[in-house]
């Protein structure tokens, strides 16, 4: 599954000319093609969104730009990539498929955190151990 998909539609762009241009609209729903939203560098964890050190990311990520580094990306759409609904989207996927810690590791808090019981165990293990040794 490497299909060029537009990034805002998810429309095949298996009839758009190659290589994608500044000119390059989804033949779906019109939206600019080379952009940061197609690209392979598009990283929403970070600030810039760019993932590509060497790039001066563009602020507008859904226009087409000049980036030097522009590569597209298949499977770009995100569906439902609402604003603020993602966040809860990328969880529940996450739940789902128990599988998706590659690109959408967003927060470092999706590892179930040792509890206070875990914890408490622990330390007493420890304890119980130096204390065995100690003896
Ligand atoms: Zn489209």
């Amino acid at each position: 599954m490497d299909e060029l998909v537009c990034w805002s539609c998810g429309a095949s762009l298996e009839d758009v000319p190659r290589p994608i241009s500044r000119h390059s609209n989804c033949l779906k729903c019109y939206q600019q093609l080379r952009c940061c939203r197609l690209c392979r560098s598009y990283d929403e964890r970070f600030d810039n969104k760019c993932g590509d050190e060497r790039a001066d990311p563009p602020v507008e990520k859904e226009t087409a730009n000049f980036c030097d580094f522009f590569r597209p990306r298949a499977n770009a759409f995100i569906p439902d990539e609402a604003e603020g609904a993602s966040d809860a989207i990328t969880k529940l996927d996450a739940l789902f498929s128990g599988d998706s810690a590659d690109d959408t590791s967003e927060g470092e808090g999706d590892e179930r955190p040792p509890t206070e019981e875990d914890e408490a165990g622990t330390e007493l293990e420890k304890l119980f151990q130096k204390k065995e040794e100690d003896s």
